[in-house]
């Protein structure tokens, strides 16, 4: 089994650093939940330059895991021979920062793939792979993969396979036979 994972928004909670600087910049109380849409400068009513100056102040240092069982699981998964690797569209200049924060979290990998776009190129050489991008997850589908939404407010509106927590991924390897339509209904362990 080959596992393809998204950094941000996945694995690292890139929004809640992202948004802790935007309110301390302009003085606002707004919230993670307040993020509806993945292209999130207008709710923000940020420029685009703007928008990426505040990436540039994340503290990379400090930013936390998504869910807190990722490394027990992706262990779990290494444990059953899995390949897990990344693949993420974040810039060159942070790609080696987000890759050291996550293995001083714990995360086991085994590759980091960066893209310059979309990821439909890692499609079909992956079991499954987990973004929480809409435009990301539908190319994946559109190159014949099999995307699976990791739940956030700004990807509601996609429609397709979804968790909630990475606890419902807990028992993966159980699936590995199974049509793929009953797929679509993940078992919670
Ligand atoms: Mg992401």
């Amino acid at each position: 089994m080959r596992i393809g994972l998204d950094i941000d928004g996945v694995l690292l909670d890139t929004m809640k650093a992202y948004i802790k600087i935007y309110n301390h910049n302009y003085d606002e109380k707004r919230k993670v939940s307040d993020i509806t849409d993945f292209h999130f400068g207008y709710i923000l009513g940020l420029e685009d330059k703007e928008m990426y100056e505040i990436f540039e102040e994340i503290n990379i240092k400090r930013i936390d895991l998504v869910d807190n069982s990722i490394p027990t699981i992706i262990d779990k998964w290494k444990s059953k021979g899995y390949t897990v690797d990344l693949i993420t569209a974040t810039s060159s200049k942070t790609i080696i920062k987000k890759y050291q924060r996550l293995k001083y979290l714990g995360v086991n990998f085994d590759n980091v793939h960066r893209v310059d776009g979309l990821k439909g190129e890692y499609a079909e050489l992956y079991d499954l792979i987990i973004d929480d991008s809409p435009d990301q997850l539908d190319d994946i589908l559109l190159h014949g993969g099999r995307a699976i939404c990791y739940d956030q407010p700004w990807n509601r509106k996609w429609e397709g396979e979804r968790i909630y927590s990475f606890s419902q991924l807990g028992g993966l390897w159980r699936w590995k036979n199974k049509q793929r339509k009953n797929l679509m209904k993940l078992v919670i362990i």
